[in-house]
């Protein structure tokens, strides 16, 4: 096999790094890939092709006998970067820009929800031009809310107002401000909700959805999940939070009948639906959906495949719908990454700061995000620089691993959590 896999984060790393241990895999192009993807075995970065280049990366495709691309972030798909490939054959591990819009538009997923019957939170859509009745709406409802502008945001287009006032004020910086750019043209309010978040990446075909263990992420910089959002600052898994009892719910009332709507409504799912559920006392509801590898998830969950599964076989399976014809286990261990980040992110950051990584524990992986070669060296070329993971017979010791790493890996300003996997450690303490 011939894989070209799109983007430049740590995402893309880990699914090259795991992609090279598969004996299926001839060679693996990463366009544009980062200064991580490039050192791995039988991978070529493709530096001069942005992923936003449809035509090029065609044809380049087409030229080199690429047999599957696999998008790793959500905007070239819901631009339709699965319809470039189809139309010249080359099949794709990612959802056709309809079935992307479970992410581009959580209007649209929200309606979806409705029309299946699965669990979420209450809600009512706006247009920018409806603030009066948006406002009116407000003044209503008799519970607290959450304000989210249905379009792409880069996970920071959820406003949490503490009181009806600040909702309005929220509506206003979205709908008048254009706090979201377009992004904010459509709103949904929605029911705001309380308990532990879990976060499920599952592969399709578009009819089997074969779930991977459940995941948590940290989104805020600071310890205590204090500060600002960010892209994510570190993941683990699995989440005992999520019971057997619980994923057994999930699957049923959730992730099945969100396949079987989608291809039923005519726009099936091929590809890895990362779904968001809020633990509330009333059950599992889904927060949102994403129709992607998410990231740091996906760093953690590669180390915790089982070394026997051939990912690239798996997700070309996915693509030609036959995902039952594969298996896909898991080690029992625990997993866990933790972000190092550049200081000042997610606000302004300098770049260009020399990476040393000293000697590493057994089953530690570094996965490179905005990192660049310069010299013979590495420097930082982004807000999340390093994605540091280890596996680990359980929670803990996959913690030692990734800390102590981390206490032999240097660059200015290195920023990161300490309290990675908090929650889960607070709950077996309890
Ligand atoms: P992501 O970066 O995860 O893709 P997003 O901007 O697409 O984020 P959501 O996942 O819908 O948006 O929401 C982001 C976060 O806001 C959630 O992880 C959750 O903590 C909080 N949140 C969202 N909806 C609700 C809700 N109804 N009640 C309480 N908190 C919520």
């Amino acid at each position: 096999l011939r894989i070209l896999v799109l983007g430049n984060g740590g995402r893309e790393h880990a699914l090259a790094w795991r992609l090279a241990q598969s004996p299926n895999v001839d060679h693996i192009y990463v366009a544009p890939g980062n200064a991580g993807t490039k050192l791995e075995p039988k991978t070529t970065n493709l530096d001069d092709i942005p992923s936003t280049d449809f035509a090029r990366l065609v044809e380049f495709a087409v030229k080199n006998d690429i047999s599957l691309v696999i998008p790793g972030p959500e905007q070239p798909l819901v631009d339709g970067v699965e319809t470039h490939f189809r139309k010249v054959g080359i099949p794709v591990f990612g959802p056709s820009p309809k079935a992307a819009r479970m992410e581009g538009s959580k209007a649209f997923s929200k309606d979806f929800m409705t029309r299946h019957n699965i669990p979420t939170a209450r809600f009512q859509t706006f247009q920018s031009s409806q603030l009066e009745e948006a406002t009116a709406h407000i003044n209503t409802i008799d519970y607290p809310v959450v304000l989210k502008a249905s379009g792409l945001a880069a996970g920071k287009g959820v406003l949490i107002p503490e009181s009806k006032e600040e909702a309005i004020a929220g509506l206003r910086e979205i709908f008048v401000a254009r706090a979201f750019g377009d992004a904010g043209d459509e709103v949904v309010i929605e029911e705001f909700m309380t308990g532990p978040e879990i976060s499920i990446l599952a592969f399709s075909d578009g009819y089997t959805i074969v779930p991977l263990p459940a995941a948590q992420d940290h989104k805020r910089i600071g310890d205590g999940d204090k500060g600002p959002n960010t892209g994510g600052m570190g993941a683990y898994a699995p989440a005992p939070v999520a019971t057997p009892e619980i994923l057994e719910r999930i699957m049923k009332e959730s992730l099945q009948p969100t396949i079987d709507g989608m291809r039923r409504e005519g726009f099936p799912f091929i590809g890895l639906l990362f779904t968001g559920f809020m633990l509330t006392e009333a059950g599992p509801k889904v927060l949102e959906y994403n129709v992607r590898f998410g990231d740091p998830e996906t760093e953690a969950l590669m180390l915790l495949l089982d070394p026997e599964v051939d990912l690239a076989s798996v997700l070309l399976a996915a693509a030609e719908h036959r995902l039952d014809s594969v298996e896909i286990t898991t080690k029992p261990g625990s997993a866990v990454t933790v972000v190092l980040a550049s200081q000042g992110y997610p606000g302004s950051y300098e770049n260009g700061k020399a990476i040393s990584i000293g000697d590493l524990p057994p089953d530690v992986v570094v996965f490179q995000a905005g990192t660049k070669t310069s010299g013979n060296g590495i420097v930082t070329a982004g807000g999340r620089v390093l994605a540091v993971s280890a596996y680990g017979p359980n929670l803990e010791g996959a913690l030692a691993a990734v800390y102590k790493a981390i206490d032999n890996i240097e660059f200015e300003g290195k920023t990161f959590r300490r309290d990675i996997a908090h929650r889960a450690l607070n709950a077996s303490k309890e």
